[in-house]
């Protein structure tokens, strides 16, 4: 629980708003430190400069003149100390100071340098230290100067403070905006993970639940909407998978009850009664043989759910060409092939043929047997083979349902024919796993007219 909070998207959010504003801030901090110290910097540089002009030009007789100087370059003795060091060529080395010089250089003197003319003194501070030379009347003199670079640290000190206290009140601002803005933002996604984990663990499933969708943010709300999409989804192929199970029982529970009942018939009657064991015997077998079929098309229809068909160049004509010459004895009807053009198409080429066989099939058991049978190959935007009989035609109503798992129309004749109602499904899905579909329209003057649709070669 507790990693799931270290987790949470406002946990990170906040920590990296935390890691940016330190960043931001320390960068700041320095740049401006930078940028004003060598300012600072510069500006005293500029006025050691000075300082060292008007103390050439005051310096006369081996001596400098201090009040000139201290008038002209507006000296502060608290913060600039001058030394001039005169050594002649011959005689002794002679030092000058400025007021309280001396005293500054001889008070726990200790010189450290920390930068190219930044020095240390111990007690008094940090200064900038200037030292120029020249050669003067058969001497050679050295002017030095210390600069106090006090304020300049006083300043560093009070930006440092002031980027500290900024630092602060933005992070505690930013933070507390920060968590309420994330828990308003999380708060519909903990809506859906709760509403998501009611359905888990509910003991029971409708099969008809949803997520709540909430208004915003956008993510969430699509998210949510392409959730209920694949729950819908997911639910609706559950609910297709308990009905086809369901069917699947009864179709078999009728064939098994009718073989039940002869077997019992047999055991009970057949000692006394012989004469009903042939009878009995074929019903039993007919009806086995009915659920074999029925087996075969569930496993069928079962093991295409996952299929994926390999299909190639195949010429169309030659497989409608061979169904007709191989069903035309069975039919004992007229069956009329129409396929003037070759039509060349990217199919499994068996499973073509499994299609043909069942829409003829069909054809043979639901039209009166002196109509004939039409097969039509043609070529438009796609390769179309049509299988139209002058049967009883199909109504607007079961047009939509034909190709549905054990779908069969509820006419009279229809109850007479045998068959699944799974024939239909098998084909359609053989369609689509051809890249292709199939349509059914009425016929003229009656009848039905199935087309196979599929990818055409040109
Ligand atoms: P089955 O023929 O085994 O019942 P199908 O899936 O092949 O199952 O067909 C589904 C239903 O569609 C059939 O029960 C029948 O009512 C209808 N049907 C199919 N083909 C034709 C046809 N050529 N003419 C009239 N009705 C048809």
């Amino acid at each position: 629980m507790n990693n799931k909070k270290n987790n949470s998207s406002a946990t990170q959010i906040t920590r990296a708003y935390i890691i940016l504003l330190t960043t931001l801030m320390i960068i700041v901090s320095f740049a401006t430190i930078f940028v004003v110290g060598l300012h600072l910097v510069h500006n005293k540089r500029d006025d050691a400069e000075q300082l060292t002009t008007v103390l050439k030009t005051s310096f006369s007789d081996y001596k400098p003149d201090w009040d000139y100087w201290r008038d002209t370059a507006s000296i502060n003795p608290h913060n600039t100390f001058v030394r001039v060091t005169v050594v002649p060529d011959s005689g002794k080395v002679r030092h000058f100071y400025s007021h309280r010089t001396r005293k500054f250089l001889r008070d726990d003197f200790e010189n450290r340098p920390l930068l190219k003319n930044i020095q240390i003194q111990t007690d008094q501070g940090i200064f900038y230290h200037v030292k120029t030379s020249e050669r003067w009347k058969h001497s050679r003199v050295t002017y030095e100067i210390w600069l106090s670079l006090n304020n300049v640290v006083e300043l560093f000190k009070l930006i440092i403070v002031v980027v500290i206290s900024v630092m602060a009140f933005g992070l505690l601002i930013g933070i507390s905006a920060i968590s309420v803005l994330a828990r308003k933002l999380n708060a519909p996604l903990e809506r859906l993970t709760t509403a998501t984990q009611k359905i888990n663990d509910a003991d029971t499933s409708t099969h008809h639940e949803t997520l709540p969708v909430p208004a915003g943010p956008q993510e969430v709300t699509d998210l949510s909407i392409e959730f209920n999409r694949l729950l819908t989804s997911l639910n609706n192929q559950v609910l297709r998978d308990h009905q086809f199970v369901s069917d699947a029982s009864h179709e078999l529970r009728t064939p098994l009850a009718a073989i039940r009942g002869h077997i019992n018939l047999i055991r009970r009657h057949g000692n006394t009664h012989p004469e009903i064991v042939q009878p009995s015997l074929s019903t039993i077998d007919t009806e086995s043989i009915r659920m074999q079929h029925l087996i075969d098309s569930l496993l069928q229809l079962s093991r295409m759910d996952h299929a994926e068909l390999e299909k190639q160049r195949v010429l169309l004509n030659d497989i409608v060409q061979r169904v007709a010459d191989n069903y035309h004895e069975q039919l004992n009807r007229e069956l009329v092939v129409n396929a003037p053009h070759p039509v060349h198409a990217m199919v499994h080429a068996e499973s073509i043929t499994q299609m043909l066989v069942a829409l003829i099939d069909n054809a043979n058991k639901y039209a009166p047997g002196d109509t004939p049978i039409t097969i039509n190959l043609f070529a438009d935007s796609h390769a179309v083979i049509e299988v139209a009989d002058l049967g009883p035609g199909i109504s607007d109503g079961a047009k939509a349902h034909i190709f549905d798992r054990f779908y069969r129309a509820d006419t009279s004749r229809s109850h007479k024919i045998d068959g699944s109602g799974l024939g239909l499904a098998i084909v359609a899905r053989l369609a689509d796993l051809n890249g292709g579909a199939v349509h059914v329209r009425d016929n003229q003057p009656q009848g039905s007219v199935f087309s196979l649709i599929l990818p055409i070669i040109k």
